[in-house]
């Protein structure tokens, strides 16, 4: 939880926002997609956004960072330091016929744009899906062709996995991925140097894991993920599962009014790379309420 920020940060949060649709007319403005992000940052400030209908669930603000990949530090990200509420929700292993379409149905509701490491099987059954992935700004990462666990098999093997699941990505989109997350987390230092060298990948894992492929339920999969998120992390979750789409209304508004905001992958990494002025002033509020979870996750 984020108390001491959360009345600072929505009153800082809602002026920027008045500014913000003050400038655009109330015009709502899809903040972007994947790869790179073109803002309008110097009108609206760091936040654009819509006004918000009392019958609409809690909206995340435009965020409109410029993605460069070339500027990853890391090979293999979990999180990011960062004084902003910066959090990424991905979800793998998609997409599902019945499920991926609901979740982002969720999605723009609230204005949330998430990132999705998708398998490539899937990806070529559904391609459309994949479009719709980036037509409403959401980030698309590799999850390999077969969810091949790519430090268990051989070189060709796993070159063909990834290459396979790029091509069913680009296919279907035209964009093509930055960022790999192994399947099953199974991966070594060796295989991220080689993803980085050969296909320009960052390797990108979690910090929250709501275990939500056990099936622990829609309430104990929304609570972990609202109760174990801090500023910086990636949350894990899984697009197959009917119960995970089913907590997901209620994690995403708990996580939007404790006063996180939502960014793709590739954005918080963006995001490491600059001091935003904008977010010093609650950042550090921010920051010290949740030190002591830090602390037990045993990070940095
Ligand atoms: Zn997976």
């Amino acid at each position: 939880m984020i108390k001491p920020f959360t009345l600072f940060g929505f009153i800082t949060i809602s002026l920027i926002l008045m500014l913000g649709c003050s400038s655009t007319g109330g015009k709502y403005e899809n903040g972007g997609n994947t790869a790179y992000l073109d803002g309008d940052g110097k009108r609206r400030g760091l936040f654009g956004g819509r006004k918000r209908n009392k019958s609409e669930p809690l909206q995340n603000p435009n965020i409109n960072i410029r993605v460069d990949p070339r500027l990853a530090r890391s090979l293999t990200y979990s999180r990011i330091r960062t004084e902003g509420p910066f959090i990424a929700m991905t979800f793998d292993d998609g997409p599902h016929p019945v499920h991926t379409p609901r979740l982002l149905d969720i999605l723009k509701r609230r204005n949330i744009k998430a990132t999705f490491f998708v398998v490539g099987t899937n990806a070529r059954r559904y391609p459309q899906l994949i479009r719709r992935m980036i037509a409403e700004g959401h980030e698309i990462g590799n999850h390999t062709v077969n969810h091949k666990y790519l430090s268990r098999i051989s070189v060709e093997e796993a070159r063909a996995e990834v290459l396979g699941c790029e091509r069913a990505i680009v296919a279907a989109c035209g964009v093509k991925p930055r960022i790999l997350r192994p399947p099953g987390g199974h991966i070594n230092d060796r295989v991220k140097v080689w993803l980085k060298k050969e296909f320009g990948y960052s390797t990108i894992m979690w910090a929250v894991d709501p275990e939500d492929w056990k099936r622990p339920g829609s309430d104990v999969v929304a609570h972990r993920i609202i109760s174990e998120t801090d500023p910086g992390e990636i949350v894990l979750a899984h697009d197959i599962h009917g119960p995970t789409i089913a907590a997901m209304p209620r994690a995403l508004d708990g996580l939007l009014s404790n006063g996180y905001r939502f960014v793709t992958v590739s954005q918080l990494i963006a995001i490491e790379r600059r001091s935003i002025a904008t977010l010093s002033d609650f950042g550090n509020n921010l920051l010290s309420s949740t030190v002591d979870r830090k602390e037990r996750k045993n990070i940095q």
